[in-house]
């Protein structure tokens, strides 16, 4: 199929990915690599921003990476790379930065939230975050950004940023990305309340053995007001059942959608089999991530080749950006 354009999305180094990551990203990572020229960034610059101990990044970034290799993206497709093996975003952030009023960062609904979550560490970073952000998407000139709704604010600040530079200098040299607005699943932890994340140990992990998977979906909290196995229970409210829809059969879901509001099947057996479901499910997935691990410097070949790719694309619009600015070179 034709490209349609260059992709462009970042991740930060969270290590192993868990259900969460697979089905809010990586599952649309793998499928946009069909139809656009996609460039995947691990921004561990942006980690640093929150980050207390930099002692798991290298391990993190592997982990991650070989998650995303086992999980189909392809370097020979996509280029993989690590965002700082590519300084120019950072000449480009503070030259963007230029052009950014502060309030504007400040007022940022994100920017509010990062201070309630981190009130002990609101660094010069933080503040600047998206225009870091923005410099990523605009060093690569993407034209579609995969956001969920709740990052379309992100992609509407690159906008202005690209339209605040181009008005100073009088330039084009800078492209307004489009949203690629993704419907993204909002997939629940094990607790069945919040979002399934690893800060909150909430979660399940692609690279879990069978046995691990197993332990932790028996874990999971169910409908809250079933009490004992025979009473009836309400799978609407269960994220058991939503892990269904998503991993069993049409044919299995309709049968505990019957079954459960009758009480003709228990939790413990329904775990099991979500259990079985999501094993199944993850086998291909767990056997290249096994068959890669043998290997870990072709991980890393990945990432030098992705950021060597990049950097060629990063230093031609640098070029154009500092003559645009009237930098001498
Ligand atoms: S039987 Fe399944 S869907 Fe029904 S409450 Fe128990 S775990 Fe949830």
């Amino acid at each position: 199929m034709a490209s349609k354009g260059r992709v462009f999305s970042g991740a930060r180094p969270t290590g192993r990915q868990h259900l969460g990551n697979y089905l809010g990203a990586i599952k649309n990572y793998v499928a946009l690599q069909e139809e656009y020229d996609c460039i995947y960034c691990i921004v561990d610059l942006h980690a640093l921003t929150t980050m207390e101990t930099t002692e798991n990044l290298r391990e993190n970034t592997y982990e991650m990476t070989l998650d995303w290799l086992a999980a189909g993206i392809d370097p020979q497709k996509s280029i993989v790379f690590i965002q700082s093996n590519v300084p120019e975003v950072t000449e480009l952030h503070t030259i963007l930065s230029m052009v950014t009023p502060l309030g504007k960062l400040t007022d940022l609904p994100t920017f509010k939230e990062k201070v309630r979550e981190n009130p002990n560490n609101v660094n010069y970073g933080l503040v600047g975050y998206p225009v870091l952000m923005s410099a990523d998407i605009l060093l690569y000139k993407a034209s579609a950004v995969p956001v969920g709704v709740d990052q379309a604010p992100h992609i509407e600040f690159a906008r202005e940023v690209v339209r605040s530079f181009n008005h100073r200098y009088q330039t084009d040299v800078l492209v307004e990305p489009e949203m690629k607005v993704t419907v993204i699943p909002k997939v629940l932890g094990i607790d069945g309340v919040n979002k399934m994340s690893k800060s909150l140990n909430n979660h399940i992990e692609l690279a879990s053995t069978p046995e691990e998977t197993l332990e932790r979906v028996m874990k999971m909290v169910t409908d809250p007001a079933r009490i004992r196995r025979s009473d009836p229970g309400n799978p609407d409210v269960c994220n058991v059942f939503t892990l269904h829809k998503i991993f069993s059969s049409p044919e299995y879901v309709k049968y505990v959608d019957v079954e459960c509001r009758r009480a003709g099947i228990g939790c413990v057996e329904d775990k099991q089999a979500l259990a079985k479901s999501i094993n199944e499910a993850l086998a291909p997935f767990r056997e290249r991530r096994a068959e890669l691990s043998k290997d870990p410097d072709y991980v890393y070949d990945v990432l030098r080749e992705g950021g060597k790719r990049a950097r060629e694309i990063a230093q031609q619009t640098m070029i154009e950006v500092r003559q645009a600015v009237g930098l001498v070179s």
